[in-house]
Protein backbone atom coordinates (compact mmCIF):
# COMPACT_ATOMS: atom_id res chain seq x y z
CA UNK A 1 0.00 0.00 0.00
CA UNK A 2 0.90 3.43 -0.06
CA UNK A 3 1.51 4.23 2.91
CA UNK A 4 3.55 1.16 3.79
CA UNK A 5 6.39 3.01 0.86
CA UNK A 6 5.74 5.74 3.26
CA UNK A 7 7.45 4.39 5.81
CA UNK A 8 10.06 2.21 4.11
CA UNK A 9 10.94 5.32 2.26
CA UNK A 10 11.30 7.13 5.46
CA UNK A 11 13.10 4.30 7.24
CA UNK A 12 15.63 3.82 4.07
CA UNK A 13 15.84 5.82 1.30
CA UNK A 14 17.76 9.16 1.87
CA UNK A 15 15.76 12.23 2.42
CA UNK A 16 17.81 13.71 -0.69
CA UNK A 17 15.82 11.46 -3.05
CA UNK A 18 12.28 13.28 -3.57
CA UNK A 19 8.85 12.84 -4.74
CA UNK A 20 7.87 14.71 -7.47
CA UNK A 21 4.20 14.90 -6.13
CA UNK A 22 2.72 15.79 -2.80
CA UNK A 23 0.11 13.64 -3.43
CA UNK A 24 1.92 10.67 -4.94
CA UNK A 25 0.96 7.16 -6.28
CA UNK A 26 2.66 3.99 -6.83
CA UNK A 27 3.18 3.36 -10.81
CA UNK A 28 2.84 -0.05 -11.00
CA UNK A 29 2.40 -0.67 -14.85
CA UNK A 30 3.29 1.21 -18.21
CA UNK A 31 2.18 0.93 -22.18
CA UNK A 32 3.32 3.96 -25.08
CA UNK A 33 2.44 6.58 -23.65
CA UNK A 34 0.19 5.83 -20.71
CA UNK A 35 0.99 5.21 -16.95
CA UNK A 36 -1.26 3.16 -14.43
CA UNK A 37 -0.92 3.73 -10.70
CA UNK A 38 -1.96 1.05 -7.90
CA UNK A 39 -5.65 1.86 -8.08
CA UNK A 40 -5.50 1.04 -11.95
CA UNK A 41 -5.72 5.14 -12.64
CA UNK A 42 -4.30 5.89 -16.11
CA UNK A 43 -2.04 9.04 -16.80
CA UNK A 44 -1.28 10.16 -20.31
CA UNK A 45 2.54 10.73 -19.68
CA UNK A 46 4.19 14.12 -20.91
CA UNK A 47 7.49 13.67 -18.99
CA UNK A 48 8.52 9.91 -19.83
CA UNK A 49 10.65 9.21 -16.87
CA UNK A 50 12.62 12.19 -17.25
CA UNK A 51 12.52 12.85 -21.12
CA UNK A 52 13.85 8.80 -21.50
CA UNK A 53 10.97 6.53 -22.52
CA UNK A 54 11.77 7.74 -26.11
CA UNK A 55 9.59 4.82 -27.78
CA UNK A 56 6.84 4.25 -25.33
CA UNK A 57 6.39 2.71 -22.05
CA UNK A 58 6.60 -1.52 -23.08
CA UNK A 59 7.21 -1.02 -26.16
CA UNK A 60 5.98 -4.44 -27.64
CA UNK A 61 9.11 -4.75 -30.19
CA UNK A 62 11.59 -3.35 -27.28
CA UNK A 63 10.14 -5.83 -24.47
CA UNK A 64 10.62 -8.75 -27.53
CA UNK A 65 13.88 -7.79 -28.27
CA UNK A 66 14.95 -7.97 -24.35
CA UNK A 67 13.04 -11.03 -23.75
CA UNK A 68 14.88 -12.44 -26.63
CA UNK A 69 18.05 -11.75 -25.39
CA UNK A 70 17.41 -12.45 -21.79
CA UNK A 71 16.81 -16.35 -22.88
CA UNK A 72 20.18 -16.56 -24.80
CA UNK A 73 22.61 -14.12 -23.21
CA UNK A 74 22.77 -11.55 -20.36
CA UNK A 75 26.53 -10.66 -19.87
CA UNK A 76 29.95 -11.25 -20.86
CA UNK A 77 31.46 -8.30 -20.83
CA UNK A 78 33.09 -6.30 -23.82
CA UNK A 79 36.18 -8.37 -23.35
CA UNK A 80 34.75 -10.58 -25.43
CA UNK A 81 33.02 -10.36 -28.76
CA UNK A 82 29.24 -10.94 -29.17
CA UNK A 83 27.57 -9.91 -31.81
CA UNK A 84 24.77 -7.81 -30.99
CA UNK A 85 27.12 -5.14 -29.53
CA UNK A 86 29.00 -5.37 -33.27
CA UNK A 87 25.05 -5.27 -35.13
CA UNK A 88 24.72 -2.03 -32.54
CA UNK A 89 27.18 0.36 -33.45
CA UNK A 90 27.10 -0.06 -36.90
CA UNK A 91 23.71 1.03 -36.69
CA UNK A 92 24.10 3.67 -33.97
CA UNK A 93 27.30 5.31 -36.10
CA UNK A 94 25.16 5.33 -39.39
CA UNK A 95 22.87 7.89 -37.45
CA UNK A 96 26.05 9.94 -36.63
CA UNK A 97 27.13 13.06 -39.37
CA UNK A 98 31.13 13.32 -40.40
CA UNK A 99 33.57 11.87 -38.59
CA UNK A 100 31.95 10.53 -35.63
CA UNK A 101 32.13 6.56 -35.98
CA UNK A 102 33.48 5.43 -32.51
CA UNK A 103 31.48 4.52 -29.69
CA UNK A 104 32.03 3.81 -26.04
CA UNK A 105 28.66 2.24 -24.21
CA UNK A 106 28.21 2.93 -20.87
CA UNK A 107 25.38 3.24 -18.54
CA UNK A 108 24.45 6.80 -17.70
CA UNK A 109 24.06 9.75 -18.40
CA UNK A 110 26.51 11.26 -16.58
CA UNK A 111 29.26 8.67 -16.77
CA UNK A 112 29.12 9.52 -20.58
CA UNK A 113 29.70 13.27 -19.87
CA UNK A 114 32.32 11.99 -16.89
CA UNK A 115 34.12 10.18 -20.09
CA UNK A 116 33.69 12.93 -22.77
CA UNK A 117 35.32 15.24 -20.13
CA UNK A 118 38.63 13.00 -20.17
CA UNK A 119 38.70 12.43 -23.63
CA UNK A 120 38.41 16.25 -24.45
CA UNK A 121 41.65 16.48 -21.78
CA UNK A 122 43.54 13.69 -23.17
CA UNK A 123 43.10 14.82 -26.71
CA UNK A 124 43.65 18.34 -26.02
CA UNK A 125 46.53 18.16 -23.47
CA UNK A 126 44.10 20.83 -21.62
CA UNK A 127 42.54 20.86 -18.49
CA UNK A 128 39.82 23.38 -18.12
CA UNK A 129 36.06 22.71 -19.21
CA UNK A 130 33.50 25.80 -19.69
CA UNK A 131 29.65 24.84 -19.73
CA UNK A 132 26.62 27.26 -19.67
CA UNK A 133 25.15 28.83 -16.84
CA UNK A 134 22.33 26.60 -15.33
CA UNK A 135 23.02 23.90 -16.99
CA UNK A 136 22.65 20.12 -15.92
CA UNK A 137 25.44 17.64 -17.33
CA UNK A 138 25.13 14.86 -14.34
CA UNK A 139 25.96 14.54 -10.80
CA UNK A 140 28.93 12.46 -10.21
CA UNK A 141 32.07 14.05 -8.12
CA UNK A 142 33.71 15.45 -11.36
CA UNK A 143 30.67 16.85 -13.02
CA UNK A 144 29.21 18.89 -10.24
CA UNK A 145 31.56 20.96 -11.64
CA UNK A 146 30.66 20.72 -14.69
CA UNK A 147 26.79 21.19 -14.05
CA UNK A 148 26.22 25.22 -13.95
CA UNK A 149 23.44 24.88 -11.32
CA UNK A 150 24.40 25.83 -7.72
CA UNK A 151 21.30 23.89 -6.32
CA UNK A 152 23.28 20.06 -7.45
CA UNK A 153 26.49 21.08 -5.77
CA UNK A 154 27.58 20.12 -2.56
CA UNK A 155 29.80 21.53 -0.05
CA UNK A 156 32.80 19.87 -1.10
CA UNK A 157 35.77 20.75 -2.26
CA UNK A 158 34.55 20.92 -6.03
CA UNK A 159 37.02 19.91 -8.78
CA UNK A 160 38.92 22.78 -10.32
CA UNK A 161 38.73 23.88 -14.06
CA UNK A 162 35.28 24.06 -14.71
CA UNK A 163 34.03 27.64 -15.90
CA UNK A 164 30.15 28.77 -16.88
CA UNK A 165 29.38 31.23 -19.62
CA UNK A 166 26.34 33.08 -19.74
CA UNK A 167 23.17 31.39 -20.41
CA UNK A 168 21.88 32.77 -23.56
CA UNK A 169 18.41 32.64 -22.75
CA UNK A 170 15.86 34.94 -25.39
CA UNK A 171 12.84 35.22 -22.77
CA UNK A 172 15.09 35.85 -19.39
CA UNK A 173 18.42 36.32 -20.34
CA UNK A 174 19.95 40.36 -19.93
CA UNK A 175 20.06 40.64 -23.31
CA UNK A 176 16.49 38.68 -24.14
CA UNK A 177 14.11 39.81 -26.68
CA UNK A 178 15.24 37.93 -29.34
CA UNK A 179 13.68 34.83 -29.71
CA UNK A 180 14.91 32.28 -30.99
CA UNK A 181 14.17 31.44 -35.45
CA UNK A 182 14.73 27.86 -34.74
CA UNK A 183 11.79 27.90 -32.52
CA UNK A 184 8.94 26.05 -34.08
CA UNK A 185 7.30 28.90 -31.93
CA UNK A 186 5.57 31.16 -34.87
CA UNK A 187 6.67 34.92 -34.75
CA UNK A 188 9.87 34.02 -33.86
CA UNK A 189 13.49 36.02 -34.01
CA UNK A 190 13.15 38.72 -36.95
CA UNK A 191 17.30 39.05 -37.73
CA UNK A 192 18.11 38.34 -41.19
CA UNK A 193 20.96 36.15 -40.46
CA UNK A 194 21.87 35.08 -36.93
CA UNK A 195 20.22 36.81 -34.22
CA UNK A 196 22.52 39.38 -32.76
CA UNK A 197 21.65 38.45 -29.22
CA UNK A 198 23.52 35.60 -30.14
CA UNK A 199 26.70 37.66 -30.94
CA UNK A 200 26.14 39.39 -27.55
CA UNK A 201 26.29 35.91 -25.66
CA UNK A 202 29.16 34.64 -27.95
CA UNK A 203 30.98 38.14 -26.59
CA UNK A 204 30.43 37.43 -23.56
CA UNK A 205 31.90 33.67 -23.79
CA UNK A 206 35.27 35.27 -25.47
CA UNK A 207 35.51 37.57 -22.35
CA UNK A 208 35.55 34.40 -20.53
CA UNK A 209 37.93 32.82 -22.45
CA UNK A 210 40.32 35.96 -22.80
CA UNK A 211 40.16 36.89 -19.05
CA UNK A 212 39.27 33.78 -17.27
CA UNK A 213 40.41 30.41 -18.49
CA UNK A 214 44.10 30.42 -18.23
CA UNK A 215 45.93 30.70 -21.59
CA UNK A 216 46.04 27.55 -23.05
CA UNK A 217 44.41 25.56 -20.97
CA UNK A 218 40.81 25.23 -22.68
CA UNK A 219 39.78 21.36 -22.98
CA UNK A 220 36.33 21.82 -23.97
CA UNK A 221 33.42 23.60 -24.39
CA UNK A 222 29.76 21.37 -23.05
CA UNK A 223 26.41 22.42 -24.20
CA UNK A 224 23.02 21.18 -24.97
CA UNK A 225 21.45 22.19 -28.10
CA UNK A 226 18.64 23.11 -26.23
CA UNK A 227 18.91 23.26 -22.54
CA UNK A 228 16.88 20.75 -20.85
CA UNK A 229 16.86 20.75 -17.09
CA UNK A 230 16.89 24.35 -16.09
CA UNK A 231 13.21 25.27 -18.64
CA UNK A 232 13.48 24.04 -21.87
CA UNK A 233 16.01 26.89 -23.07
CA UNK A 234 16.41 27.20 -26.70
CA UNK A 235 19.33 29.71 -27.55
CA UNK A 236 19.65 32.11 -30.31
CA UNK A 237 20.07 31.56 -33.71
CA UNK A 238 23.64 31.37 -34.56
CA UNK A 239 25.48 31.14 -31.11
CA UNK A 240 26.20 27.45 -30.48
CA UNK A 241 27.80 27.53 -34.26
CA UNK A 242 29.60 31.13 -33.18
CA UNK A 243 30.31 29.54 -29.86
CA UNK A 244 31.77 26.14 -31.51
CA UNK A 245 34.26 28.15 -33.86
CA UNK A 246 34.98 30.42 -30.45
CA UNK A 247 35.94 27.50 -28.62
CA UNK A 248 37.99 25.81 -31.50
CA UNK A 249 40.41 29.16 -31.51
CA UNK A 250 41.12 28.79 -28.10
CA UNK A 251 42.63 25.26 -28.99
CA UNK A 252 38.94 23.57 -26.99
CA UNK A 253 36.62 20.98 -28.60
CA UNK A 254 32.86 21.04 -28.70
CA UNK A 255 31.02 18.13 -26.66
CA UNK A 256 27.48 18.26 -27.35
CA UNK A 257 25.27 16.93 -24.83
CA UNK A 258 22.33 15.17 -26.66
CA UNK A 259 21.13 13.11 -23.39
CA UNK A 260 17.31 15.45 -23.61
CA UNK A 261 17.63 16.36 -27.50
CA UNK A 262 18.87 12.72 -29.32
CA UNK A 263 17.63 10.20 -30.73
CA UNK A 264 14.71 12.44 -33.12
CA UNK A 265 13.05 14.66 -30.39
CA UNK A 266 13.43 17.73 -31.76
CA UNK A 267 11.58 16.88 -34.75
CA UNK A 268 13.25 18.28 -37.42
CA UNK A 269 16.59 16.54 -36.81
CA UNK A 270 18.21 13.05 -35.45
CA UNK A 271 20.42 15.29 -33.17
CA UNK A 272 19.63 18.60 -31.40
CA UNK A 273 22.88 20.18 -32.78
CA UNK A 274 21.76 19.36 -36.45
CA UNK A 275 19.64 21.93 -35.99
CA UNK A 276 22.37 24.71 -35.50
CA UNK A 277 24.87 23.29 -38.22
CA UNK A 278 27.78 22.67 -36.14
CA UNK A 279 29.86 19.65 -35.95
CA UNK A 280 31.03 18.78 -32.76
CA UNK A 281 34.00 16.71 -31.32
CA UNK A 282 32.26 14.62 -29.47
CA UNK A 283 28.18 13.95 -28.47
CA UNK A 284 27.27 12.30 -25.46
CA UNK A 285 23.81 10.31 -25.35
CA UNK A 286 21.75 8.16 -22.54
CA UNK A 287 17.88 8.58 -21.41
CA UNK A 288 16.07 8.14 -24.62
CA UNK A 289 19.09 5.93 -26.28
CA UNK A 290 17.19 2.47 -24.10
CA UNK A 291 13.80 3.94 -23.12
CA UNK A 292 14.65 3.38 -19.99
CA UNK A 293 16.92 0.75 -19.89
CA UNK A 294 20.28 1.40 -18.68
CA UNK A 295 22.77 2.45 -20.95
CA UNK A 296 24.38 5.37 -22.19
CA UNK A 297 27.21 6.46 -24.78
CA UNK A 298 30.01 8.64 -25.77
CA UNK A 299 30.21 9.08 -29.88
CA UNK A 300 33.78 10.56 -30.98
CA UNK A 301 35.89 10.79 -34.07
CA UNK A 302 38.84 8.04 -33.90
CA UNK A 303 41.61 10.58 -33.70
CA UNK A 304 40.18 12.00 -30.68
CA UNK A 305 39.62 8.21 -28.92
CA UNK A 306 43.21 7.19 -29.94
CA UNK A 307 44.35 10.24 -27.36
CA UNK A 308 42.72 7.14 -25.14
CA UNK A 309 45.12 4.94 -26.35
CA UNK A 310 48.28 2.95 -24.13
CA UNK A 311 45.63 3.40 -20.70
CA UNK A 312 43.50 0.91 -19.40
CA UNK A 313 40.23 1.07 -19.55
CA UNK A 314 37.11 -1.76 -18.84
CA UNK A 315 33.40 -0.82 -18.29
CA UNK A 316 31.88 -3.75 -17.02
CA UNK A 317 28.05 -3.32 -18.20
CA UNK A 318 29.20 -0.83 -20.80
CA UNK A 319 27.08 -2.30 -24.09
CA UNK A 320 26.03 -5.70 -22.80
CA UNK A 321 23.99 -7.81 -24.82
CA UNK A 322 20.63 -6.44 -22.70
CA UNK A 323 21.43 -3.45 -23.08
CA UNK A 324 22.48 -3.60 -27.16
CA UNK A 325 20.01 -5.55 -28.05
CA UNK A 326 17.49 -2.62 -26.45
CA UNK A 327 19.56 -0.15 -28.36
CA UNK A 328 18.89 -1.67 -31.54
CA UNK A 329 15.56 -2.51 -31.22
CA UNK A 330 14.53 1.05 -29.95
CA UNK A 331 16.34 2.44 -33.68
CA UNK A 332 14.22 0.26 -35.15
CA UNK A 333 11.15 1.58 -33.59
CA UNK A 334 12.04 5.17 -34.21
CA UNK A 335 12.21 4.10 -38.30
CA UNK A 336 9.58 1.93 -38.38
CA UNK A 337 7.22 4.38 -36.85
CA UNK A 338 8.62 7.71 -38.23
CA UNK A 339 8.89 8.93 -34.79
CA UNK A 340 11.13 10.94 -35.30
CA UNK A 341 8.18 13.09 -37.66
CA UNK A 342 5.64 12.55 -35.41
CA UNK A 343 7.75 14.61 -33.16
CA UNK A 344 7.54 17.54 -35.19
CA UNK A 345 3.99 17.36 -36.57
CA UNK A 346 2.49 16.51 -33.17
CA UNK A 347 5.07 19.12 -31.34
CA UNK A 348 3.99 21.68 -33.41
CA UNK A 349 0.56 21.16 -33.09
CA UNK A 350 1.42 21.15 -29.37
CA UNK A 351 2.64 24.63 -29.65
CA UNK A 352 -0.26 25.85 -31.89
CA UNK A 353 -2.48 25.00 -28.38
CA UNK A 354 -0.26 25.81 -25.64
CA UNK A 355 -0.20 29.27 -27.53
CA UNK A 356 -4.01 29.78 -27.76
CA UNK A 357 -4.34 28.90 -23.89
CA UNK A 358 -1.58 31.67 -23.39
CA UNK A 359 -3.85 33.99 -25.63
CA UNK A 360 -6.59 33.03 -22.58
CA UNK A 361 -4.42 32.54 -19.44
CA UNK A 362 -2.10 35.63 -19.01
CA UNK A 363 -0.36 33.37 -15.93
CA UNK A 364 1.30 31.99 -19.42
CA UNK A 365 4.43 34.19 -19.97
CA UNK A 366 6.34 32.34 -22.58
CA UNK A 367 5.75 28.87 -24.80
CA UNK A 368 8.92 27.65 -26.18
CA UNK A 369 10.29 24.53 -27.58
CA UNK A 370 10.79 22.64 -31.01
CA UNK A 371 9.60 18.69 -31.55
CA UNK A 372 8.23 17.38 -28.38
CA UNK A 373 10.96 19.27 -26.21
CA UNK A 374 8.80 22.01 -25.16
CA UNK A 375 8.64 24.19 -22.24
CA UNK A 376 6.23 26.78 -20.73
CA UNK A 377 6.84 29.58 -18.31
CA UNK A 378 4.23 30.79 -16.09
CA UNK A 379 4.51 34.00 -14.30
CA UNK A 380 2.85 36.74 -12.33
CA UNK A 381 0.45 38.10 -14.92
CA UNK A 382 0.80 41.16 -16.55
CA UNK A 383 4.78 41.03 -15.41
CA UNK A 384 7.83 38.38 -16.08
CA UNK A 385 8.04 37.82 -12.31
CA UNK A 386 8.32 33.91 -11.90
CA UNK A 387 5.19 32.19 -10.64
CA UNK A 388 6.08 31.18 -7.39
CA UNK A 389 7.05 27.12 -6.78
CA UNK A 390 3.87 26.40 -4.34
CA UNK A 391 2.08 28.14 -7.00
CA UNK A 392 3.14 26.24 -9.83
CA UNK A 393 2.54 23.42 -7.80
CA UNK A 394 -1.45 23.85 -7.13
CA UNK A 395 -1.29 23.43 -11.11
CA UNK A 396 1.38 20.67 -11.51
CA UNK A 397 -0.83 18.37 -9.09
CA UNK A 398 -4.39 19.31 -9.67
CA UNK A 399 -2.90 18.27 -13.88
CA UNK A 400 -2.00 14.68 -12.01
CA UNK A 401 -5.41 14.55 -9.84
CA UNK A 402 -6.79 14.95 -13.97
CA UNK A 403 -4.80 12.18 -15.33
CA UNK A 404 -2.04 13.99 -16.79
CA UNK A 405 1.60 13.96 -15.37
CA UNK A 406 3.94 16.45 -16.61
CA UNK A 407 7.24 17.67 -16.06
CA UNK A 408 8.62 20.65 -14.05
CA UNK A 409 11.68 22.63 -13.99
CA UNK A 410 13.54 26.04 -14.93
CA UNK A 411 15.80 28.24 -12.51
CA UNK A 412 12.60 29.29 -10.79
CA UNK A 413 10.69 26.06 -10.73
CA UNK A 414 8.08 27.87 -12.58
CA UNK A 415 8.44 25.94 -16.11
CA UNK A 416 5.86 23.20 -16.94
CA UNK A 417 8.35 20.39 -19.29
CA UNK A 418 6.80 18.28 -21.79
CA UNK A 419 8.82 15.80 -23.04
CA UNK A 420 6.64 12.80 -23.76
CA UNK A 421 6.86 9.51 -25.18
CA UNK A 422 7.48 10.18 -28.96
CA UNK A 423 4.77 8.57 -30.00
CA UNK A 424 1.85 10.73 -28.40
CA UNK A 425 -0.60 11.83 -31.05
CA UNK A 426 -2.82 15.00 -31.60
CA UNK A 427 -5.56 13.27 -29.38
CA UNK A 428 -3.66 12.92 -26.90
CA UNK A 429 -2.72 16.87 -27.11
CA UNK A 430 -6.26 17.54 -27.39
CA UNK A 431 -6.70 15.67 -23.69
CA UNK A 432 -3.35 17.75 -21.70
CA UNK A 433 -4.60 20.77 -23.49
CA UNK A 434 -8.28 20.61 -21.57
CA UNK A 435 -6.83 19.43 -18.63
CA UNK A 436 -3.90 22.20 -18.54
CA UNK A 437 -6.64 24.57 -19.19
CA UNK A 438 -8.86 23.28 -16.82
CA UNK A 439 -5.96 23.65 -14.02
CA UNK A 440 -5.19 27.28 -14.66
CA UNK A 441 -8.77 28.11 -14.50
CA UNK A 442 -9.29 25.57 -10.81
CA UNK A 443 -6.29 28.11 -9.87
CA UNK A 444 -7.01 31.60 -10.77
CA UNK A 445 -10.52 31.85 -10.32
N1 LIG B 1 22.91 15.55 -19.31
C1 LIG B 1 21.66 16.03 -19.37
C2 LIG B 1 21.35 17.11 -20.35
C3 LIG B 1 20.66 15.55 -18.53
O1 LIG B 1 19.43 16.05 -18.59
C4 LIG B 1 21.00 14.53 -17.61
C5 LIG B 1 19.95 13.94 -16.66
N2 LIG B 1 18.89 14.75 -16.34
C6 LIG B 1 22.31 14.05 -17.57
C7 LIG B 1 23.24 14.58 -18.45
C8 LIG B 1 22.73 13.00 -16.61
O2 LIG B 1 22.16 11.76 -16.95
P1 LIG B 1 22.01 10.61 -15.87
O3 LIG B 1 20.95 11.00 -14.93
O4 LIG B 1 21.66 9.40 -16.73
O5 LIG B 1 23.33 10.44 -15.22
Amino acid sequence: SYQKTDKLKADHLPSVLYNIYKRPMLINQGYKQWLFDHEGRRYLDLFAGIVTVSVGHCHPKVVGALQEQIQTLWHCTNIYRHPKLYEYVEQLTSKLPGDLKVVYLVNSGSEANDLASILAKAYTGNLDVVSLQSSYHGCSYGLMGLTGTQSYRMKLNIPAGYYHTMLPDPYRGIWGGCRDSLSQVPGACSCPGDCVTADKYVHQLSELLENSVPKGRLAALFAESIQGVNGTVQFPKGYLKKAHQLVKKYGGLYIADEVQTGFGRTGDAFWGFQNHGVMPDIVTMAKGIGNGFPMAAVVTTKEIAAAHAGTAYVNTFGGNPMATSVGKAVLDVIEEEQLQQNCKVVGAYFVEQLMQLQKIHPIIGDVRGKGLMLGLEFVVPGTKDPLSVADVNIIFEDMKDMGVLIGRGGRFGNVLRIKPPMCINKQDVDFAISVLDQAIKNYTS
